[in-house]
């Protein structure tokens, strides 16, 4: 092993992404590598993912994957929109900030526009107004709303507060989309099934992450309202988003579904996430930035400790402003690197006082 990749074998608090992939995934990226099988989905992998995904959510639904999640996202939002269309999403949402405006290209310029609210949700009134401000010509059509879910400061939508968003969507017409990059710790932070959060509070399509879930790639693209998918197929190759070797696209959705593993990486990363809300809470320095619900915790540190810990080894993001640090935990996060993580910022937090 060269040295210089040492470093990076310490399991991290960066990012869900920086983890390999779980034993289900595996597994069956193992059993799908025996022997051929036919190209471009036309094999028994993608059809048995995408019924297993047919029974998770208790619908008959439409099924596509795609190689990650501004892909799904992006095509699936385009699917909704023409390009005089906008796109209402939170103002700190994956779709406006991180995506190199991949929504607005695949749509052939429908424009994003951002809404602001607490924690990274959707205020409803604020949506509402976001509509109302311009109904004329000169204006892009409010089109979609695009909720995330789990959100992008790690708190989540209630059934209720879907419920809320799903009245503002059906009083204007807008269709809704659900980036569930993290859908898998929502359900594990909620505790319903996954209808309850999706076609059950009027979201038509949802981009379903399996990457951060614990797969190496691939997030599910589920339309429940199945009209929208005509010609999705198109899209999705001209998009350069259909693998020819669909199946190991597929394949890891069939070992993270079949058992339950989905919920199972979920619901452990969570936990991790809640223990190290716990360890934090009971250092009194510590400011916390957002509601922990799903995998993650944001802090508040200063600069000199944020530094320290980085000198230490630890790798972060330090996306939310100045001193915000987000610690995300991951399907394979263990006790005890939450212990020494805690342990590490509360040593050095204590040196700066
Ligand atoms: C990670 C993430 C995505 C998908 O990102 P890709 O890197 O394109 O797979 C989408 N939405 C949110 C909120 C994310 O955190």
């Amino acid at each position: 092993m060269p040295s210089e990749t040492q470093p990076l074998s310490r399991r991290q608090f960066a990012s869900d992404n920086y983890s390999g992939i779980c034993p289900e995934a595996w597994r069956a990226m193992e059993q799908a590598n025996a022997g051929h099988a036919p190209g471009y989905g036309d094999d028994a992998w993608t059809a048995r993912a995408a019924d297993l995904l047919r029974q998770l959510f208790e619908v008959d639904c439409e099924v596509f994957f795609t190689f990650n999640g501004t892909a799904a996202n992006s095509l699936a939002l385009a699917s909704m929109c023409q390009s005089y269309h906008s796109i209402l999403c939170h103002e700190l949402a994956h779709v406006e900030t991180d995506e190199c405006g991949a929504p607005e290209f695949f749509s052939n310029g429908t424009k994003v526009l951002t809404v602001p609210g607490e924690f990274g949700k959707i205020e409803p009134a604020a949506a509402a107004r976001a509509v109302l401000k311009r109904s004329d010509i000169h204006f892009p059509k409010p089109r979609v709303l695009s909720i995330t879910q789990a959100t992008e400061l790690g708190t989540v939508y209630s059934v209720a507060e879907l419920q809320e968003l799903w009245e503002v969507a059906r009083r204007h017409d807008l269709r809704i989309h659900m980036d569930g990059a993290r859908f898998s710790n929502a359900i594990a932070s909620l505790g319903v099934a996954p209808k309850e959060i999706t076609w059950k509070v009027g979201v038509d399509v949802l981009c379903f992450g399996g990457t951060k879930n614990g797969m190496a790639v691939g997030d599910a693209i589920v339309f429940f309202k199945k009209e929208l998918a005509s010609e999705f197929a198109w899209r999705c190759k001209q998009a350069g988003q259909l693998a020819s070797k669909m199946r190991f696209l597929a394949a890891p959705w069939v070992g993270m579904l079949a058992d339950g593993g989905w919920l199972k990486h979920a619901t452990h990363a969570n936990q991790c996430a809640a223990r190290l809300e716990d360890r934090l809470s009971k250092v009194p320095q510590i400011e916390f930035l957002s509601r922990r619900q799903a995998n993650s915790v944001f802090v508040k540190l200063p600069l000199p400790v944020i530094e320290a810990l980085r000198a230490t080894g630890w790798k972060f993001y330090t996306f939310i402003g100045a001193g915000g640090v987000r610690l995300m935990c991951g399907w394979d996060t263990t006790d005890e690197d939450v212990d020494s993580l805690a342990t590490d910022i509360e040593r050095l937090l204590s040196i700066g006082n």
